[in-house]
């Protein structure tokens, strides 16, 4: 019989083709090629780097630093692939403390573009250049120059016209640039950088070694001041850093910086251990500053898994979670950023949260100097002078005659021997103290109150039995959230059970639930969760299922309250973790200190 061999197909990729693939992983744009010369530049002991640049680093990218240089066999045999001097054989892939390891990235760059080495290396009298077109060595030649290596990359994939029309405009070029260096300068204060972008100084770190004005230099001087140390250990893990006191946040996570025995990297565990321990301690959508360093032996973490090694993995990743959740949130109480108890006293005032419109009460003979206190001052003076539509409705016992202080109270006292005089219009509490007059939001100091006592119930659930089960038919869009919330939802206490098609039955409530309308607090939960889950497209969480239960069991704005009902609120208020800030992020007590009415009526 004659059968025929169908023909070979499969044949080794030659050399330039495996460089190209391999810079598809490493070279996506100019800041990562920028990452790969500097982590060089570390690995080679320098103290001082320079990054220039030209058009965004499309046209040009020139690193340099005074490490300790190549020799002239080094500098050709660098750019082979898998050629490394910082690690011998596999054994060492589990003891890495180099940012590289793969000798790969100076082959897969030199790929992409046109490349220079200049490079000397110490004892050596005379330095020595190569140029290298598309990956192939071109010339190499004596160089005069100072012990180092100076690396230039220029027209970055001018032979990959596809990659090329990805590249973004200088500006969004350089930005990903300032934001790759600014991670380099808080990782190394003891490195000098300095970039420039077409001629221009953009960037320049002390190089001090001091975090401190490494964080000067990457997130300015407001946001420096206002960090709290962390410290931790655990298990095989420590971590020193920095976060930010609730005060001060901002509305993304660029300010987030996670590394692990130095190197930065992006993990969604870290990330989670972080929002653990800010929890209904900063409103939705704003995020806290934070620096950490994570040190652990190297063969308890895999840098390998991404080939820009920015993202690990460690054996034991709940560890790390505690251990990261666990010293932010000791570093926030010790600051007493969040007060817990009756007695929080703050060690110094300005390391309290303060929302904007909250009590600011200040030191005697000392004026206001912010701009927003005239802001408030002025808001609260137009709601006094059109009382005509506000009807406050005083007790007959009603305390009228102010005392006067002159007292600093603290801010953790604001709410310390307050006496109520007036519900407002329905929703707001008029009281006072000897330090001045507050009003409290009702609906949302409530909503505080209930938060934590619902996410403090967690181990000890007080579940109320209901007589009847209540049947829940409910839309297929509710049904589903429902359904993937479920054991969340049992964890609070809602026992919540599948009853046939888009139908559930409760049999149990959280205890407190039960004291108030339950079926309408656990429809209207219900209800806005679908909203925030399918509408918002959030992922909804434990914590948001918590706020909203709150929230839908709190008194409204419109519910008529008494005298005794009132004050327990407030004293109730005063024993939560943060009683200026309802979880959503609102204000609750908006203050006004004797001296600013005094002051307002001109008797001061
Ligand atoms: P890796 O960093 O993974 O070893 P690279 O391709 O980035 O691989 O670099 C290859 C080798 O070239 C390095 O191991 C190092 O010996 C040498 N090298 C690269 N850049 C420098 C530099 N700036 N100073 C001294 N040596 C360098
Ligand atoms: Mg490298």
């Amino acid at each position: 019989m004659n059968t025929t061999q169908p023909d070979n197909i499969i044949s080794i990729l030659d050399m330039d083709t495996a460089n190209k693939i391999a810079a598809g992983e490493v070279v996506e744009r100019p800041a990562s090629v920028i990452k790969e010369l500097v982590e060089n530049s570390i690995d080679a002991q320098a103290t001082e780097i320079t990054i220039e640049i030209a058009d965004g680093g499309k046209q040009l990218i020139r690193v340099t630093d005074n490490g300790i240089g190549m020799s002239r066999d080094d500098a050709v045999i660098c750019l082979q692939r898998h050629a490394t001097s910082k690690i011998r054989s596999a054994e060492d892939l589990f003891a890495i403390h180099t940012l590289g390891f793969r000798g790969e990235a100076l082959p897969s760059i030199a790929s992409v573009a046109r490349f220079a080495i200049i490079t000397r290396r110490e004892g050596v009298d005379v330095g020595t250049m190569v140029n290298c077109d598309g990956g192939e060595v071109a010339d190499i030649s004596d160089k005069g120059t100072p012990v180092g290596t100076s690396i230039s990359v220029s027209e970055l994939f001018y032979n990959v016209p596809a990659r090329q029309k990805f590249l973004k405009t200088a500006q969004t070029e350089l930005g990903h640039i300032v934001e790759l260096l600014n991670r380099f300068i808080v990782s190394h204060p003891c490195v000098d950088f300095t970039l420039l972008h077409n001629d221009r100084q953009i960037l320049r770190s002390s190089g001090s070694g001091k975090l401190e004005d490494a964080l000067l230099t990457v997130f300015g001087r407001d946001a420096a001041e206002a960090v709290i140390p962390i410290t931790g250990t655990y298990g095989p893990y420590t971590v020193r850093g920095f976060v930010s006191r609730p005060s001060y946040s901002k509305p993304n996570r660029a300010g987030q910086l996670f590394y692990v025995n130095q190197r930065y990297v992006r993990n969604r565990n870290m990330i989670h251990a972080l929002d653990d321990a800010y929890r209904g301690i900063l409103p939705q959508g704003r995020f806290p500053l934070l620096v950490a360093f994570i040190e652990v032996a190297p063969d308890l973490v895999d840098v390998n898994v991404h080939p820009t090694k920015i993202e690990v993995k460690f054996v034991k990743e709940w560890e790390v979670h505690s251990l990261l959740s666990t010293s932010i949130r000791e570093a926030l109480s010790s600051s007493a950023v969040a007060p817990t108890g009756d007695d929080f006293l703050p060690p110094a005032q300005h390391q309290i949260q303060r929302p904007e419109f909250a009590y600011r009460p200040q030191p005697s003979g000392v004026t206001h100097t912010s701009g927003d206190l005239t802001a408030f001052r002025e808001a609260l003076a137009a709601r006094i002078q059109t009382s005509g539509d506000v009807p406050v409705t005083l007790p007959d016992d009603g305390v009228t005659n102010l005392a006067s202080s002159e007292v600093a109270p603290v801010v953790g006292d604001m709410l310390r021997d307050v006496t109520v005089l007036a519900q407002a219009r329905n929703m707001y509490i008029v009281a006072q103290n000897q330090h001045g007059i507050l009003i409290i939001d009702q609906h949302v100091a409530h909503e505080r109150i209930l938060y934590d006592r619902l996410y403090k119930q967690g181990n000890e659930l007080h579940v109320q039995r209901l007589m009847m089960p209540l049947t829940l038919n409910l839309s297929h869009r509710e049904a589903m959230v429902v359904e993937n919330k479920l054991s969340d939802l049992q964890s609070l206490g809602f026992e919540i059970e599948p009853f046939g098609k888009d139908a559930f039955v409760v049999r149990g409530v959280p205890a407190l639930v039960a004291e108030r309308n339950y079926e309408q607090v656990i429809r209207d939960t219900i209800e806005e969760l679908t909203d925030l889950t399918l509408a918002k497209r959030l992922v909804v969480q434990r914590d948001s299922i918590i706020t909203t239960t709150a929230c839908k069991m709190a008194v409204k704005a419109g519910d008529r309250l008494s005298l005794d009902e009132m004050s327990r609120l407030v004293s109730d208020l005063r024993k939560t973790s943060n009683p200026y800030l309802c979880p959503h992020g609102r204000p609750i007590v908006v203050s006004l200190s004797n001296r600013e009415l005094d002051k307002m009526f001109g008797r001061i």
